[in-house]
């Protein structure tokens, strides 16, 4: 038996290993925000619809779906098209961080942190819920990967000069992580807070503020003016192509449900800025003739 050696070979292990941890995001997102169900009781899976035991051969992602065409094998009930899905993106996405930090353990912590964004995102925009045990776990993961992997990216140039000549480029990194939680935390927290005090009404889930902070301790502090300008504006676009499309619709067909969970579009948002964010802060400042120190 040969084992791959090349990097082709270990981009094929990037997507297998991607596409089964997808497999098994799909048992959390459905079993972690039901409360009488557990992630390892049963230990196999079951259909949603009739509750028939899954068999391996009916459970290997991508493929089983395609091969059932997305029908259960006893009840024939439809199988989601999100099943298929999130396999698929957290397949993809374990081949690009691969690509960007290779077999480290940064791909690890990053890749982490997309399976929580990812779960948080299907689970807020099905019931309306963010899952505080994947929050804070992730939040505490999140300090420990800046702590060990420094970047200038989390602590902002300035920080970086201020503080990685005296107290080295760990603290500094911290220092970032943990001003993108405060920073990320605070801000959709007074947001809440505002709305509250002149709406007399919550406006905003609980969860929304730790989530962001939360993104915050992985994309650093210069990430949450862009990823709350980027969430709020796909929001938006999304709530009036929903009004759009529910015109004349009965609203037993649920497009026009009143509030939306505004999870997803943090996590979009947070998405963006993992792929684009650096790059679109230097084109942005390029614009006004530099970047300022502190930044
Ligand atoms: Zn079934």
């Amino acid at each position: 038996m040969t084992y791959p050696t090349a990097p082709g070979g270990l981009y094929l292990l990037a997507l297998f290993f991607g596409l089964s941890v997808g497999s098994f995001l799909n048992v959390v997102i459905f079993r972690l925000p039901r409360e009488n169900l557990s992630l390892t009781k049963p230990g196999r899976s079951f259909c949603p619809a009739c509750g028939a035991q899954i068999s391996w051969f009916d459970n290997i992602p991508l493929l089983s779906w395609l091969w059932l065409r997305a029908r259960c094998r006893s009840c024939a009930k439809p199988i989601a098209a999100r099943y298929p899905l999130v396999e698929l993106m957290t397949g993809l996405m374990s081949v690009y961080l691969f690509h960007v930090f290779g077999l480290s353990t940064a791909y690890l912590f990053y890749f982490y942190f997309f399976c929580c964004l990812l779960s948080i995102a299907l689970i807020d925009l099905e019931l309306m819920i963010i899952p505080m045990s994947l929050v804070y776990p992730t939040i505490a993961l999140g300090l420990v990967s800046a702590f060990v992997h420094p970047s200038v990216e989390l602590a902002g140039f300035g920080l970086w000069t201020r503080l990685a000549p005296d107290c080295g480029p760990h603290v500094a990194s911290l220092a970032g992580a943990l001003g993108g939680l405060a920073l990320g935390w605070g801000a959709l927290a007074g947001v809440s807070l505002a709305y509250k005090l002149v709406r007399g009404h919550e406006g905003m889930g609980d969860g929304d503020p730790p989530l962001l902070g939360m993104i915050g301790v992985f994309l650093g502090w210069r990430s949450i003016l862009m990823v709350i300008l980027w969430s709020t504006l796909i929001g938006i676009l999304s709530a009036g192509l929903l009004i759009w499309f529910s015109k004349g619709r009965p609203p037993e067909e649920g497009w026009g449900r009143k509030a939306l969970p505004f999870g997803p579009f943090l996590v979009l948002g947070a998405l963006l800025y993992l792929f684009f964010g650096p790059e679109f802060l230097a084109w942005y400042w390029g614009l006004l003739g530099g970047q300022p120190t502190w930044m």
